[in-house]
């Protein structure tokens, strides 16, 4: 008997995590996916036909991933009267892994932001979200190909806390009034006031994963972007632990810039940035960049101004992440463009993409290759959805599914 009341658990295994020794993927995986609002449904259906294919391309008969659809968003409020109930957030913590497309953000719905909510409920603590050129995607830069990063955002505190009072309200009035008392700070009586916590705690784990990742994936630099010339206590406590974890947990295989004078030999170089800076040497030196550890705000925008480099903004994928748990939320970027829902038009990139993230985590790296073989080729070919191509000279226009199909085509002829 399954315990959940809308959710139908189809027939297949758990991924389970076993201390030291990380996920454990069964060759017939259950893996919860939500399809998303507005253009979530298109989009879904083309990815879905994609992961399948490649898997089944990679692993004949040997593996599947058997489906189970959780719900969010409007179709959760159609079937359970709610946009985010409380089984979807049980059976990501039960079955570890979940994919989406994007979510409409209720307006008066109780949420700032279903992603939001669901990034904090499962503790999801790190968004990540690797930055690459596919060549021929339309980029505003002149060398697109030298941005090659993966973007390690703190996802649960900084401003995103949510601390904030409204301007005018007694709750706002009694805590300006409290500053002034206890610290002399003095804030303008119609401010409205918001917290920003940056712990000890949050940013080690956080940057903890991102030099976990550099390693792995042999990444030959580790970045802090932070702004803690001003915010000293906040972001530039964030640098100086991240130095520190350093020091603590990584000096066999990774060393700090003032430790090693820039010169790392053969270790990871860590260094850091202030965002302003970063911000104007991701457009003028971007290949010194490599991975990036960063708090939520930073993280926001960097994601973003970085995406839009390489064209990407609408294809860009992204992850949230609890290395602890193993927990993991696979998503679009974009949000769900209503003026495009079931015309079978947009492109289906940002769901694909990843899921190659996805395929990379649970350790099929076969399937992961293949889709983004599939993926350079079809862009290659021109053959693209109406984003790239009123871009593009000489594309063709494909539909969002056949945009898949193509995807596909080219991985089995590749
Ligand atoms: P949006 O990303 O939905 O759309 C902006 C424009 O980007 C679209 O009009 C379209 O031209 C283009 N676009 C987006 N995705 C595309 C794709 N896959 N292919 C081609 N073109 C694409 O942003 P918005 O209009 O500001 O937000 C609409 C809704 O989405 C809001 O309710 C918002 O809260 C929500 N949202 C959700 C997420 C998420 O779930 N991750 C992220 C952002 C916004």
């Amino acid at each position: 008997m399954s315990q959940y009341k809308y959710i139908k658990v189809p027939a297949g295994d758990k991924i389970t995590t076993v201390p030291g020794q990380g996920l454990q993927v069964p060759d017939r995986p259950i893996i919860a996916f939500i399809e998303g609002d507005g253009i979530g449904p298109d989009i879904w259906r083309a990815s879905q036909y994609v992961f399948d294919s490649a898997i089944k391309h990679c692993y004949g008969a040997k593996r599947e991933i058997a489906w189970m659809e959780i719900y969010a968003g409007e179709k959760a409020n159609g079937i359970a009267g709610t946009y985010l109930p409380d089984e979807t957030l049980e059976a990501v913590r039960d079955y570890r892994i979940a994919i989406k497309g994007p979510l409409t953000t209720p307006v008066g719905g109780g949420f700032r932001s279903l992603n939001v909510a669901m990034r904090q409920q499962l503790d999801l603590f790190a968004c990540v979200r690797p930055v690459r050129h596919f060549a021929g995607v339309p980029s505003p830069v002149k060398n697109p190909e030298k941005i090659d990063m993966v973007i390690y955002r703190e996802n649960t505190e900084d401003v995103y806390a949510g601390y904030e009072l409204k301007e005018g309200t007694p709750e706002a009035k009694k805590l300006i009034e409290f500053l002034d008392r206890e610290y002399g700070w003095k804030i303008a009586g119609d401010s409205g006031v918001g917290i920003k916590p940056i712990s000890k705690t949050g940013s080690k784990r956080l940057i903890r994963a991102a030099l976990n990742y550099a390693i792995k994936n042999k990444r030959k630099s580790v970045t802090f972007v932070h702004k803690g010339n001003i915010q000293k206590y906040t972001e530039g406590a964030f640098n100086k632990w991240g130095y520190e974890l350093v020091k603590e947990e990584f000096s066999d295989v990774a060393v700090g810039w003032d430790d090693c004078a820039g010169n790392p030999g053969d270790k990871i170089l860590v260094k850091d940035a202030i965002a302003d800076i970063f911000l104007q040497q991701i457009l003028t030196r971007p290949d010194e960049f490599d991975v990036i550890a960063t708090m939520n705000l930073n993280g926001d925008y960097i994601s973003d101004a970085l995406a839009a480099q390489v064209g990407g903004i609408g294809i860009a994928p992204g992850a949230n992440i609890n290395y602890e748990t193993g927990a993991a939320v696979f998503e679009a970027t974009h949000g769900t463009a209503p003026k495009y829902a079931n015309l079978d038009k947009v492109n289906p990139s940002s769901v694909i993409l990843s899921g190659v993230m996805m395929f990379e985590y649970l350790g099929w790296q076969e399937v992961a290759d293949a889709i983004t073989r599939g993926m350079i080729k079809s862009i290659e070919k021109k053959r693209v959805t109406y984003d790239f191509h009123r871009q593009m000279d000489g594309a063709t226009l494909l539909k969002c599914s056949e945009f898949g199909r193509e995807i596909v085509d080219n991985f089995l002829t590749a």
